[in-house]
């Protein structure tokens, strides 16, 4: 796919999901080799906010896409919009289209990545 049909085929997702599998899944919750994911989710029409999840079973913020604990992060909250549960309330990424058109095709060009259009 080249640069214009990629950008094409962005045109119209809600969501782009670019996941990094472990080579080897039975060290994919504590053994060092974990399932990542970066889910972007359309905002508007040429940005994207960014939500990233990992099958490591440490403290990670969904937000900033990094091992830490958000519990003794000022951006964390009890609640969120009455759900139930703690969230760190920290600002998503944005990303623009063409920084997303960027990530899917160095992505594309990484045999541990995955990725999903919907
Ligand atoms: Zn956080």
């Amino acid at each position: 796919m080249n640069k214009k049909e990629l950008l094409e085929s962005l045109k119209d997702v809600y969501e782009v999901n670019i996941e990094t599998r472990p080579k080897d899944p039975s060290k994919s919750t504590d053994g060092g080799d974990y399932y990542f994911n970066a889910v972007y989710r359309r905002v508007s029409r040429f940005i994207f906010e960014v939500n990233y999840s990992t099958s490591a079973s440490f403290n990670f913020c969904n937000i900033y896409g990094g091992f830490q604990d958000c519990e003794n992060c000022s951006e964390y909250h009890e609640e969120y919009e009455g759900a139930v549960g703690k969230f760190c309330q920290a600002d998503p990424e944005k990303v623009s289209l063409a920084k997303l058109a960027y990530l899917v095709e160095q992505a594309g060009q990484d045999e541990n990545k995955v990725v999903l259009m919907g």
